[in-house]
This record gives structure tokens, sequence and C-alpha cells, in this order.
């Protein structure tokens, strides 16, 4: 490989572009594989083309130059200088540097893709929604409705009319990128950055879309439906990938919606578990009943056993929240006993008669009781 690019099309290190442009015209005409019948053609053309792209494009031409032509072909076939080519000496740390951020350019010129190697992308959008309890227990479908910015139907999110002229972006001289040099304790780095005026485009337009003023994105209302699936915990993210804001030259964002269920008057819930609160009369806390309470599947009966104390807690298996990632698997609702006190304004004056009478002989046996734990002391 004793050739350089500049020898490849003929030209010297200090030819202009348009000689560059010229020269490549001749030789790409020379050396045609239609046209040419040297058996070698065809590899001929494809490095005349090489040639003519790195050398008519600033950057890279500039990079070429300061590199030499064995190091940037390596770096092409490496896809990329690496740092185990610095050697501490400033002066590599500086073609580093200007290498691995300038190159996207070009890998992707060779492979015919953008002009950037990452694309660039739009903004996340992030949107929260609130849910009753019943429907994150049900699993259920929900349209939000917001302002997302979205690719202008206009000029298909280019940001000008297909007739538009083109021109060089005065900006980056048509390159793309800009490069910005900053010192630092190793010397000066360099560093290529897309450009902001043609985001990289390398051409400014004569005209632009007057319904989106050139940005190729417009602000758009939209209903967007989505399925909430059954059992779905408090404060749940759901990643919509792509479904964010668009982004001219670039790929749209992502769609994240929170979801958090509301407060619920009767159930309180943890994890799968469902927590309620049953009032019981006195007497059937004694005796013992059998009662009716309301789950989020429907009501269910609970036996309450004789001598039942406040604050006892029964379970109901599987009368939870569904379980997620397992079909058909609920989590419990635990029944929390409460036991009124009435209030003596409430009862009649037989009732208040039984009461006392109920409670004085009850009360003989727990005021011996507590004399006889005194007497103990
Ligand atoms: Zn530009
Ligand atoms: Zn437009």
């Amino acid at each position: 490989m004793g050739e350089d690019f500049y020898d490849i099309l003929g030209v010297s290190r200090e030819a202009t572009t348009p000689e560059i442009k010229q020269a490549y015209r001749k030789k790409a005409a020379q050396y045609h594989p239609d046209v040419s019948s040297d058996p070698k053609a065809e590899d001929k053309f494809k490095n005349i083309k090489k040639a003519k792209d790195v050398l008519t494009d600033p950057s890279l031409r500039k990079t070429y130059d300061q590199v030499g032509h064995s190091q940037f072909e390596q770096a092409q076939k490496q896809g990329g200088f690496s740092n185990t080519n610095f050697s501490g000496n400033p002066s590599d740390f500086f073609n580093n540097i200007n290498f691995s951020t300038g190159f996207g350019n070009l890998f992707d010129m060779f492979s015919g893709g953008p002009s950037s190697a990452a694309p660039m992308r739009g903004k996340t959008l992030t949107l929260s929604l609130e849910i009753d309890l019943e429907d994150a227990y049900s699993g259920v479908a929900k349209t939000i409705h917001f302002n997302r910015p979205e690719s202008c139907s206009k000029c298909s999110g280019t940001g000008h009319p297909p007739d538009a002229k083109t021109t060089n972006c005065p900006t980056c001289n048509g390159s793309g990128t800009i490069t910005r040099t900053s010192s630092t304790l190793f010397g000066q780095i360099q560093q290529v950055i897309t450009c902001s005026s043609c985001q990289g485009e390398r051409v400014s337009y004569s005209k632009t879309c007057n319904s989106c003023s050139g940005s190729g994105v417009s602000m758009n209302k939209v209903e967007f439906p989505f399925q909430i699936p059954p059992g779905v915990p408090d404060s749940t993210t759901f990643l919509f990938q792509e479904e964010g804001a668009a982004l001219k030259n670039g790929i749209n964002g992502d769609l994240k919606v929170t979801v958090s269920i509301k407060k619920h008057h009767h159930f309180k819930r943890e994890g799968s578990h469902i927590y309620y609160s049953c009032e019981i009369p006195f007497q059937d806390a004694v005796f013992g009943t059998k009662i009716k309470v309301p789950t989020l599947g429907g009501i269910s009966d609970l036996t309450i056993p004789p001598g039942t104390q406040n604050g006892d807690t029964f379970r109901l298996s599987g009368c939870g929240m569904p379980q997620q990632g397992r079909k058909k698997s609920h989590g419990d609702q635990i029944n929390k006993i409460r036991i009124p006190t009435p209030h003596p304004s409430n009862l009649s004056s037989e009732q208040k008669k039984t009461l006392k009478s109920f409670g004085k002989s009850i009360g003989e046996e727990t005021k011996s009781g507590i004399f006889n734990k005194l007497k103990e002391l």
C-alpha cells in the first residue's frame, strides 16, 4: 500500500476541493467497471471513490492529514481507534480523542448511513395516571390524552418543502460537524460535535416548511390506549419505546406512564394482600356467627368463631389481589374484627337493665379475679 489518497487521485496535498472533485471525475470515468477492461478496475474504482469521499470532507481530510494514510486505514478496519493506542504522549492523546469522536462520520459515510454514529433521540415523555383499586384488581383498558411532538405531516419531518434548494451549511462548511478545541493537562483536546445549525445534515435549505418552521416536528393531540394488567402494583411505570417526542433527523424518544392506585375507602392493599376492617356486635363475638364481607371479587362468607376478641384477624384465602405473572393466583383478604362498645344513649332502659345485671354477674368474677391477683403480689 504505497499509494495514499492523494496519489490515488493524482493530486497534490494542497489541492482544493474542486480540484479533487475534478480529478475524481476523470479517474472515475477511466476506471468505472462498466467501461474499463482493466481486471482490477472495480477495486481501483472503489479506492478512487473512497479517496474522493475522504478528501472532499473537510473534517475527514484534516484527520487524514494528521494521522497519515496507514493509521487512517487501520482505524477504519478496526472500527475506530482504541485507547490502547494511548502511549501517554499528549499528541497521541490528542489524536485519539479527535479520532474516536469524529470517526462516526467516516464509517457511516462508507456504509452510506446517516452522518452521525448514534442517532439523536427525541425527548422522553413522562405521564402519570391514577386508577381505582377495583381496576387494578381486574385490569383495565385506559386511553390517555396528551400533546406530543410528532413528525410534521406537511414536510414528512424534513423541515423543508421537497423543492427547496440546498447549499453547503455555512456554519460547518458542509462538514456536518464542528471541531471544538479546549486546553487540558494533556495539551489541547479536539472534540468533534454535530453542527447545531444543520444538525449534521451538512446542507442548508432555501425554504423552510411553513407548518413547522423548519423544525420537522409539530405538536399533536394524541389518544394513547393501553392495557393495564390485573394486579398492577402501585406506582408502576410502563415504558413504551419510541412513543415519545419526535425529533428531526432522529428517532422518537420513549413514553413512560406511571400508574398509581387511588386510596380506597374500605380496602387497604399491601402487596397482593387486601386488609379489611369489619364490625361485629358484642354478642356475635361471644357466640360466634357467619357474616358476609365485601371483597374485590364480590361478597364472601366469613365465619366468626365463638369468643372472638376485638382486633382478631380472619383470612379469606385467595380473595386478595391477583399476583402478577402467576395465572389464577391471588393474595388473601385479611379481615380485622372490631367490636364496638354501644353508647348508653343508644340503649333502651330494658337493655341497660339487662346489661347492668349481666355486668354485675360477670363483675363479681372479674373483681375477685383482680383481688386475688393483687393478693398474690
Ligand atoms: Zn452545519
Ligand atoms: Zn414541516
